[in-house]
Formats: structure tokens, C-alpha cells, sequence
């Protein structure tokens, strides 16, 4: 195609989500101005360079930085349970000309002014994942499916993480218990998956896959492929979106993923990536490229994202993001409705907004490349389709939940932010008494 007829193309909108930034974005930030292409794509330069410290943030931005932003970044830090780590790519893909409304400035630095009180029944551990836990580090809450947790750290920390309480160091407000790689522990819950027979599938998570060495990443692979029952494991990580050079430069870490996939593949059982794409503004060349290397070695990749008030919950920001993803060969796999954690009501939205996005998302690109919209239930449910629930009180922002397959017979609640009520309904909620009679009327009517 002629560059004419290119730039012709791109500026059609419908086709803006295959238009890829490819400047030298980094370049706006004064400490990096005069760091060449190759110096960023190198994945120990991205390492080195990453942000652990708010002083760091000043440093790196000089003049852009004001002392009004400054206070509250540090505000932020009072008040957010997680530490900070960003890696000099995404921190350049933030408008540091607005970073009060920019989506990636929001998932990573958190600003005091932002918080909310979190809501009355915020758990820390919401989804029970330490309930449903048979032995350390590993959830079993479906009959053939487990969530492995090797490690607690990752390249970035998410303000918004849903395992807030393990991830990560501690924090002013937080005292975690975190981990890193542990083999002993590692190897008595692959014991614990060799003696059950019906798990065929198996979620590594965290923390983050990007963190494990070459040797880790072997050693779990091959270890879980090597049970006979295992069909499927799936490495998360949010790093394709967050630090693509890792992919495209550390080729240690590349080869031993390909080698498990190869060692899977030559008895039929699969290796996929699970990743965690929020926003558009995190997808450049960069991602392609990463996403080109993954592709050639036949390795599938899949997007699991959250929905997030100021981050993606427009129509217009979700249709762009599942297409741009599609286009670059990752499956956009789910949409979850933000976990009810603390620290994160300015995330959250109401489940309707959730139920009104899938409906504009859904017929936009081909099916298999559409995420279903899911609700995770507080209380350990497992994951249910947004439309699914047994009522939906929107007055109130109480809905209600039956999980019939996971836990037969109880049901389960989420509950709206309380600020996107109206005014009348912020009233009941404040009120301890009306509050639990709503929650209870509304279960009323499911279980009669
Ligand atoms: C999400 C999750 C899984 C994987 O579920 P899929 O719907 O197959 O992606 C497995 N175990 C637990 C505890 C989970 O939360
Ligand atoms: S990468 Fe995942 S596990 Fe790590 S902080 Fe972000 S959401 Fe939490």
C-alpha cells in the first residue's frame, strides 16, 4: 500500500483502532529525552529506569511536574494499599499536560483527591480466595480449574489490584504477608493437583508470570504438564501490555515460554498467556511487535480486563479497545465488573453501566474476539455473566446472585458505588439499619 493511501486510511475513525502509536513518546519526558530507540527497547533499560518512588516521578519529569500534583501524588500514597512500580514505557504513554483524567496515569498513581470511603461491605479478600484455598499459594473453587499463585510481585503495581492484601510490599496503610518464589511450596500444590484428578486446567498467576526466572518459568510449566490429567495451563501476566520489551528483548525469558508451549504441544496439551490490556492508550508498535513475536512461535494470547469509571467505561473507549486487540491477535476474553477491595471505590461502576457497555461492544467485531462482561461474587460465587442475576435493585444498587453449578443453594450480593446513587438512595445506605433491610428485601425476592 502506498504511504498515501495509508494516511488516507487512517484517518477514516472506523479505523483508528489499527493506528498504533510509533513516535518517540518518551522523548517528552525531560530524563529520557535523549534515550535512542534501542536503549528503550532493551528490557534491562526498561528495568533499571522503572519507578518505585514518588521522589522518582519528580525526577523524571522535572519542569512537568507541578507541586500541586506533587502533594497529591504523595497524598495518594498515604492512602493507596499498594506500592508503586511502573516501567519508563507506560509512564511515558501517560499526558503529563493532563494527568488528573489520564487512564493509565489512574490505574498506577494513585492521587489522594481521588480516593473515596470505601464501601460498607468491602472485603479484602472478596472473592474468598483464601477460603476456597486447600494449601498454600492455590484457590479451587471450580470442579476442574485451579488459580496458582507463585509469586506476589509484578513489573508495575495497579492501584485497583484485586489481591491488594498479598501483592506487592507493604504499604502506609496495608501489612502484607508477600512472597516470592518458593519451590517447596511450589511443589506441595502440584502434589495437591497430581492427587485430584478432575483438574485439567491451570491458572498461573500472582503476581505476575513476567517475574519468574527462565528456570521458574520452566520448572512450573513443565512440572503441571507433566500430570497426566493437566490439559491447559495459562501464565498471566500483565506485562505485554505494560512492558512489551520484555517479549521483544529478553530472549532467555521468550525461550523458555516457547519451550514449555513446544513440551505441551508434543502431547496435545496447551500454553497460552492470559494478559490485562485496560485502555487503548496502552497499545503501540511496541505491543504489535510483541505481539508478532508471540504469534510466529504459535502461542495464543488473551485479554482480561476491568471495568474501570474513568479508564474504559465508555462505549466508545471498550469498542476501540476489543477491536485494537483483536486486530493485533490477542483475544479479548473477559470484562470484569471491579472487585469490591478497598481502596478502589473511584474505580468502581454500577452493574449496569457494565450491562449497557457489553451491549454496544457486542456485534461491533467477530464473535470469538467479543469479552464477556462478568461479575466475580463477593463471597467466593466464581465469575457470572453481568445480565445474569436472579434482581437487580438499581434504585439501590443491590443485585442479587444464585451460582448454582459453584456454591448450589446460597446466594450471593454485589453492590453499586454508593456515590452514583441518587441522592435519596446515598441517604438509605448511610443509614445502618435501612441499609441491611434494603439487602434483605432484595434476597427476599429471589429466595421468597
Ligand atoms: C477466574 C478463576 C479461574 C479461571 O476461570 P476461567 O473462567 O476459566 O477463566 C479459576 N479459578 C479461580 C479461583 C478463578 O478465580
Ligand atoms: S499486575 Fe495483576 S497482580 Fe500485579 S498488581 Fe496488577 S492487577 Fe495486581
Amino acid at each position: 500500500m502506498s504511504e498515501a493511501l495509508k494516511e488516507d486510511l487512517e484517518k477514516i475513525p472506523e479505523l483508528q483502532h489499527r493506528n498504533f502509536r510509533n513516535d518517540e513518546f518518551w522523548k517528552k519526558i525531560p530524563a529520557w529525552s535523549n534515550v535512542s530507540r534501542e536503549e528503550f527497547g532493551n528490557h534491562l533499560w526498561q528495568l533499571k529506569h522503572s519507578i518505585k518512588k514518588i521522589e522518582q516521578v519528580a525526577k523524571a519529569l522535572g519542569p512537568l511536574c507541578t507541586p500541586e500534583l506533587m502533594s497529591d501524588l504523595e497524598a495518594g500514597q498515604r492512602r493507596t494499599p499498594m506500592n508503586i512500580r511502573i516501567t519508563p514505557y507506560i509512564f511515558s504513554l501517560i499526558d503529563w499536560t493532563n494527568p488528573w483524567d489520564d487512564p493509565i496515569r489512574k490505574q498506577f498513581l494513585p492521587l489522594g483527591s481521588q480516593f473515596l470511603d470505601d464501601h460498607p461491605y468491602y472485603q479484602a479478600d472478596s472473592l474468598g480466595e483464601d477460603t476456597d484455598s486447600p494449601v498454600a499459594m492455590l484457590t479451587h473453587r471450580y470442579p476442574d480449574k485451579v488459580l496458582f499463585l507463585p509469586t506476589t510481585i509484578c513489573p508495575v503495581y495497579c492501584s485497583y489490584c484485586t489481591r491488594s492484601r498479598i501483592i506487592g510490599g507493604s504499604t502506609e496503610s496495608v501489612d502484607k504477608e508477600t512472597y516470592g518464589a518458593n519451590q517447596k511450596k511450589w511443589d506441595q500444590a502440584f502434589e495437591y493437583i497430581l492427587h485430584n484428578p478432575l483438574i485439567e486446567d491451570v491458572v498461573i498467576s500472582g503476581g505476575d508470570s513476567y517475574m519468574l526466572t527462565p528456570k521458574q518459568l520452566k520448572y512450573i510449566g513443565e512440572s503441571l504438564l507433566k500430570i497426566p490429567h493437566i490439559r491447559r495451563i495459562r501464565y498471566a501476566t500483565k506485562g505485554i501490555a505494560i512492558f512489551p520489551q520484555k517479549i521483544t528483548s529478553d530472549d532467555d525469558w521468550f525461550n523458555a515460554l516457547c519451550e514449555v508451549h513446544e513440551f505441551g504441544k508434543s502431547f496435545g496439551k496447551q500454553v497460552v498467556i492470559h494478559t490485562h490490556f485496560s485502555s487503548p492508550k496502552e497499545i503501540t508498535k511496541w505491543s504489535q511487535d510483541a505481539m508478532d513475536r508471540l504469534f510466529s512461535a504459535g502461542i495464543i494470547v488473551r485479554n482480561q480486563a476491568v471495568l474501570q469509571d474513568g479508564v474504559n467505561n465508555s462505549v466508545e473507549t471498550m469498542v476501540k479497545l476489543t477491536r485494537s486487540l483483536g486486530f493485533l491477535n490477542v483475544q479479548p476474553y473477559y470484562v470484569y465488573m471491579h472487585d469490591m477491595v478497598p481502596g478502589c471505590e473511584h474505580f468502581r461502576t454500577t452493574l449496569r453501566e457494565g450491562i449497557e457497555i457489553e451491549k454496544a461492544v457486542r456485534g461491533t467485531t467477530a464473535g470469538f474476539n467479543t469479552p464477556t462482561f462478568v461479575c466475580d461474587l463477593p463471597g467466593g460465587g466464581g465469575k457470572r455473566h453481568v445480565a445474569s442475576y436472579e434482581y437487580y435493585d438499581e434504585e439501590n444498587g443491590i443485585s442479587v446472585w444464585k451460582a448454582p453449578y459453584v456454591k448450589p443453594g446460597e446466594v450471593f450480593t454485589y453492590f453499586d458505588p454508593i456515590h452514583k446513587l441518587s441522592p435519596e438512595a446515598q441517604k438509605r445506605w448511610e443509614n445502618e439499619h435501612t441499609r441491611e433491610a434494603m439487602i434483605k428485601e432484595a434476597i427476599k425476592k429471589v429466595t421468597g
